[in-house]
């Protein structure tokens, strides 16, 4: 294979897939790889729930803000199972109360209304929680849940109806360079002479970057997830811990188990999380890991301690130190542009493919300097 596109998208991921989507639709040549199916990395592995209360910086929410609308059209014609149920950030030490409380104000401007709940109000939302296990809980309204294969593929299929050209099981090997540009993308079936790159390769952006000369200060971890045999509805928003509150979860490089479950439109169950480090490839999944998981929900779910679950999995997720995603262009290798690394990017995926798209279109006045892949 020798080809030619005005862009090569690295990544089918949801971020590469909303960007590659964008940019067909702007008119661009563009071409979308992925070393695996679509989908088949840390979008593939998810638990699909749309969260709020965690992005309580103005461009974070707005960003969230801005994908519930596109969602909400997009669930018109896709079924990709968008419900906007409300959310529980489960409150379970009066630290975690007390950051909530200075945060549910952050929220006032922009027109949401989280609410602190206590005892039997708890369960008018959640009705299988075990109130006794937690001091309160955030009820964030406009939280909710999709399917996240449908809505990476449904990005691919969008892009498809502007001319996008799809290469799964095509992975990215090298790069040429004219000086400090790419010229050529290398990939395992062949080359494709490009003007612009994007690197929205997750956890491997890294990888990336530096196959084309550049580096960027991107981490990642595994987070370990569990799905049960379909049962009638028994969890009805996305129940997040409030962990992230205290930064508890970054504390620690060992183990760390979260809370989080959400039930989708069929039925099943889906529980998180256990996050660790471990070679970006690993598909392992430690006993230790998958029980500790499953103790931590049945203490707040202990109705619950029956579900039969069928499928256990690890996903690679990336992160920054400074918590901020990595969004712009290399000044080593100028016409290689990165975006990698926003949290939750589900939450925020339909926004960030027009803003980027409209960014390298010299449209936008989006503030993406602190996003910048050369910070270290
Ligand atoms: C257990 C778990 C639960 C989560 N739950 C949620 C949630 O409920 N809600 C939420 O919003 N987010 C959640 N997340 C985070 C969310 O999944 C990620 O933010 C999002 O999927 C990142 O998308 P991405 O496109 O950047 O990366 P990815 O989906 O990882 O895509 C990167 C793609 O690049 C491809 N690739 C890598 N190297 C190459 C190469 N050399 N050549 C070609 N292709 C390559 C990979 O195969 C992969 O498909 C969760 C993550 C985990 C792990």
């Amino acid at each position: 294979m020798s080809e030619r596109a005005d862009v090569v998208v690295v990544g089918g991921g949801v971020l590469g897939s909303a960007i590659a989507y964008n940019l067909a639709k702007a008119g661009y040549d563009t071409v979308i790889l992925d070393k695996n199916e679509f989908a088949s990395g840390a979008s593939g592995g998810n638990l699909g729930q749309i969260s709020l209360f965690d992005r309580w910086e103005d461009w974070h929410i707005s960003l969230a803000l801005e994908s519930l609308e596109m969602y909400k059209l997009f669930a018109q014609d896709f079924a990709i199972d968008f419900q906007e149920t409300g959310g529980l950030v489960v409150l379970a030490t009066p630290e975690q109360e007390e950051m909530a409380e200075k945060i549910v104000g952050r929220f006032k401007d922009f027109k949401i209304s989280p609410q602190i709940l206590k005892g039997k109000d708890i369960n008018s939302v959640e009705p299988y929680l075990y109130p006794d296990e937690v001091c309160g809980a955030v009820y964030c309204p406009r939280e909710g849940r999709l399917d996240p294969f449908a809505v990476t593929l449904m990005f691919i299929e969008l892009g498809k109806q502007y001319g996008l050209r799809i290469r799964p099981f095509t992975k990215v090997i090298g790069f040429e360079k004219k000086g400090s540009m790419i010229h050529k993308v290398l990939t395992s079936k062949g080359e494709i002479t490009t003007n612009l790159v994007i690197n929205a390769a997750g956890s491997w952006s890294g990888l990336i970057a530096q196959l084309a000369g550049a580096s960027i200060p991107l981490k990642y971890h595994h987070g370990t997830a569990m799905v049960s045999q379909p049962v009638p509805r028994v969890i009805f928003g996305p129940v997040v811990g409030g962990g992230f509150l205290t930064g508890a979860m970054l504390k620690t490089t060992t183990l760390r188990i979260g809370l989080s479950a959400v039930q989708s439109a069929r039925g099943s169950v889906i529980i998180g999380q256990g996050t660790e480090e471990k070679e970006l490839d690993s598909k392992d999944v430690p006993l230790k890991t998958f029980h500790k998981t499953a103790k931590n929900f049945s203490r707040y779910f202990p109705k619950l301690m029956n579900l039969e679950i069928v499928r256990v999995w690890t996903a690679v997720t990336p992160y920054t130190n400074d918590g901020l995603p990595i969004c712009g262009f290399s000044s080593k290798v100028p016409n290689l542009f990165t975006a990698a690394g926003f949290k939750g990017a589900f939450t925020t995926a339909p926004a960030i493919g027009v803003k980027v798209v409209e960014y390298i279109r010299g449209r936008s006045n989006w503030p993406i300097e602190m996003f910048s892949p050369d910070r270290v």
